[in-house]
């Protein structure tokens, strides 16, 4: 696959904004290795569209080709959408003991490993005093499966009465946990191999009597479009909190992520990597997405290149800072990257000793909108204006906040930063070597 990125990339090294055909060529790449790391069709071809839209237009670092920049964006997209904006990503949510935990998935797909490693994880990490029942009455080995792994990890199961309904034992659960005192009772369900009424509605009766504090999707994560039906039914039928993704210690390149959080838009909580009980980890967004994207060297040469430029950048402004230079044309520039980066750590985040300015224009209230105007009433100067705006005479400053579309109070708020910023880079430039040279830049 690398080697046929490559030879695609390679034609596209036209530099300047990436253009639509550009983009298009490019995500015709990736979205084949959306589907060969098992992401659901429509799952890639939503994701494929929305990037598009939002890469057509951007600018292309120098010396990468448009067609690794369109990855890089996917890549950084991709630990996005990956990442959501959930609070317990990494972690089960627990309210007032004691909290039933209810975990759900087809048969096979890790629950009672995962129940386990979970439990184990409460106990060691949180201190919590665990309990954990099997409800899955189809299996006969099932519950003893359960009660082995807790005496491996020291966690107490609940006594096994054979002839019991999941409900009843799920109700024992809850009565057992409350009289003595556990934290939390984990509730390990009966899979199958797949999706059926009779397996929906006991989950759901299961639910409805102990009203879970998170109820866990566990998935395979080998598994490709089937794991987005299974997720689809057991969302709209029980509604989850959460996905555990199993056996992420294999080969696939775990595409089901993406599906999961698509489809379910609910947090992947954990990954399963292998049999062992402390083989569960915390998800990682960008590992994840690097594995799933499978174009990691491309991914870390854009990121590089950037960095390269900005570090050049950078040094080039040292040196006009340090020769007490700032006209329009640095104050332009450090707005534009203030855009660029998405926030107020522009270049000059970079350079040792800025921090308090950059807290002056934080304070300012300079957000993109704003931005925009100021580099707008720097457009509209004339060259020898940008250089030495110290020179604008009235009727000038009038033309220039009207050829902007603003007014001139705009401007002259714009004049007076660029004096401040001038002065303490004039300070700055005095202090000489020790006070700049500080940070390691130049
Ligand atoms: P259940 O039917 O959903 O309860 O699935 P089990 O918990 O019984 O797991 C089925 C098999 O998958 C067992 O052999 C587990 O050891 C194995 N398994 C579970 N999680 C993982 C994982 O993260 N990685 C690997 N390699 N195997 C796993
Ligand atoms: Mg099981």
């Amino acid at each position: 696959l690398s080697d046929r990125l490559g030879g695609v990339f390679d034609k596209l090294t036209k530099q300047g904004a990436l253009n639509e055909a550009d983009v298009a060529t490019a995500m015709r790449e990736v979205r084949t290795a959306l589907l060969e790391a098992d992401v659901s069709l429509t799952v890639a071809r939503d994701f494929v569209d929305a990037v598009k839209e939002k890469a057509t237009g951007q600018a292309v670092t120098k010396s990468v080709t448009p067609g690794q920049q369109v990855v890089k964006i996917v890549h950084d997209e991709l630990i996005k959408v990956l990442a959501g904006d959930d609070a317990h990503a990494g972690a089960l949510k627990i309210d007032s003991p004691p909290a039933p935990i209810l975990m759900v998935g087809l048969q096979g797909s890790g629950k009672t490993t995962t129940t386990a490693k979970l439990a184990k994880r409460l106990k060691e990490r949180e201190g919590k005093r665990v309990l954990m029942a099997s409800l899955d009455t189809q299996r006969p080995a099932a519950m003893e499966q359960l009660g082995i792994l807790g005496m491996q990890i020291g966690v107490d199961t609940l006594p096994i009465i054979p002839g019991q309904t999941a409900v009843q034992i799920a109700k024992r659960a809850k009565q057992q946990a409350t009289l003595a005192g556990y934290d939390v009772y984990m509730l390990d369900t009966a899979g199958r191999l797949s999706i059926d009424e009779t397996l929906m509605a006991e989950v759901e009766a299961v639910r409805n009597e102990t009203k879970p504090h998170e109820t866990i999707l566990v998935v395979d994560g080998l598994t490709g479009q089937d794991a987005v039906n299974t997720a689809e039914n057991f969302n709209a039928r029980v509604g989850i909190s959460g996905v555990v993704l199993t056996r992420m210690d294999g080969d696939g390149r775990g595409g089901a992520a993406l599906s999961m959080r698509a489809v379910t838009g609910k947090p992947i909580k954990f990954v399963g990597l292998g049999e062992k009980m402390d083989a569960l980890e915390e998800f990682h967004p960008e590992r994840v997405a690097g594995r799933i994207l499978g174009m990691g060297d491309i991914v870390s040469l854009v990121e590089k290149a950037q960095e390269e430029i900005e570090a050049k950048e950078a040094e080039r402004m040292m040196k006009r800072f340090k020769a007490g230079r700032f006209d329009m044309n640095d104050l332009r520039n450090q707005l534009e990257q203030m855009m660029k980066m998405g926030g107020m750590q522009g270049i000059m985040g970079m350079l040792p000793g800025m921090g308090k300015m950059q807290k002056q224009m934080d304070a300012a209230g300079l957000d993109d909108k704003v931005l925009k105007r100021q580099v707008a009433l720097i457009q509209s100067m004339t060259k020898e204006e940008r250089r030495k705006p110290e020179l604008l005479q009235a009727s000038r400053k009038k033309r220039i906040a009207k050829g902007a579309g603003m007014d001139v109070s705009d401007l002259n708020k714009l004049l007076k930063m660029h004096r401040q910023m001038a002065d303490a880079m004039k300070k700055m430039g005095k202090m000489g070597k020790k006070g700049l040279m500080r940070g390691g830049l130049g």
